[in-house]
């Protein structure tokens, strides 16, 4: 797939890891090893795959890993009391707790009771209102924080920029928003975001600069609705029927990536753009926790 436009989340990711294993060997010099605890609940097929992606990449890394399976009846007590013996840990630096969680247990509760130190995915109410207020001393949720990234090592200015975003979810649209929103470097954007309920999508789309989807909708995003030369970024995971494939089914983003790419200024391809991003900024939040917590 090489072409000149494309985003390589791969590569940037892999330059991201080679300077988190640097600041993982300085913290083992002084004795100290990160830990990451990863808590799931259930059989979640996704989840699994997920957790167990980033378990590779922590001892890839250096980072002491472990992660915490509770059947899906684990009750919301059982659950905090399981928080509160991390958050008391202080071998483990980093905890994520991996969505979704059974509907009987609010994630709400269950994301405010991990210490916003250890919150290494962004999700405390505490982190939250920091990157609202564009106080760096917080952890910025990974998803986001890599589109920015790729942004940056891309070269792609965002300063004045319009960009678009697609959807207005937690874990993407709105920590995204709030992040090229800031006045500050690599932000200063002008920054629109659409929803379910936004009137006349496509007109805000043409407009964008930086077009960002989130909405988990396959291949949503078409040709016409690309500014020619804009920067496409797909976050999206959509799994679709594929009757070539083994199993019947592959993984598309939101963008209809083969008639986009060619107007394009730039894009991610999708999986091997946003994906590897979010894991890269999880291992570094992790490192940092750790840096932090042994100052
Ligand atoms: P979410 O919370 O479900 O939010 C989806 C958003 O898209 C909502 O704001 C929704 O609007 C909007 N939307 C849905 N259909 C729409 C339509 N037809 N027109 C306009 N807006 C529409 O999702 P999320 O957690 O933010 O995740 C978004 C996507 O990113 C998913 O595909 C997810 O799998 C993917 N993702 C990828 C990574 C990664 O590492 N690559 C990480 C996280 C998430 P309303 O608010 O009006 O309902």
């Amino acid at each position: 797939m090489a072409a000149a436009n494309l985003i390589d989340g791969r590569a940037i990711a892999e330059q991201i890891h080679a300077e988190t294993a640097a600041r993982v060997a300085a913290l083992k010099a002084r004795g100290i090893q990160p830990g990451l605890v990863f808590v799931r609940v259930g059989e979640d097929p996704a989840s699994k795959v997920y957790v167990g992606m980033k378990g590779k990449t922590c001892a890839r890394l250096g980072l002491a890993s472990d992660t915490q399976v509770l059947p899906e009846a684990t009750t919301e007590t059982e659950l905090l009391a399981l928080l509160a013996r991390l958050n008391a840990d202080p071998k483990v630096h980093g905890i994520l707790v991996q969505a979704p969680l059974p509907p009987h247990i609010r994630a709400e509760i269950i994301y405010s009771s991990v210490r916003p130190e250890k919150d290494v995915d962004g999700f405390h109410p505490t982190n939250v209102g920091k990157l609202m207020l564009g106080d760096t001393t917080g952890f910025r949720p990974c998803t986001p924080a890599g589109v920015q990234e790729l942004l940056i090592r891309s070269g792609v200015p965002t300063e004045g920029a319009e960009v678009v975003i697609l959807g207005r979810g937690e874990i993407v649209g709105k920590p995204m928003a709030a992040i090229l929103c800031q006045k500050a470097k690599h932000a200063n954007s002008t920054v629109t975001i659409c929803h379910s309920r936004t009137r006349d999508l496509s007109s805000h789309c043409r407009r964008a600069d930086i077009l960002i989807a989130a909405m988990g909708v396959a291949e949503f995003v078409k040709a016409d609705m690309v500014k020619p030369g804009a920067v496409v970024i797909d976050v999206g995971v959509n799994r679709v029927a594929d009757p070539a494939a083994k199993d019947g089914t592959k993984l598309v983003g939101d963008v209809a990536f083969a008639e986009v790419q060619p107007m394009a200024g730039k894009i991610t391809p999708n999986p091997g753009g946003v994906g590897p991003m979010t894991i890269a900024l999880l291992m570094a939040n992790t490192v940092r926790a750790a840096e932090m917590a042994t100052r």
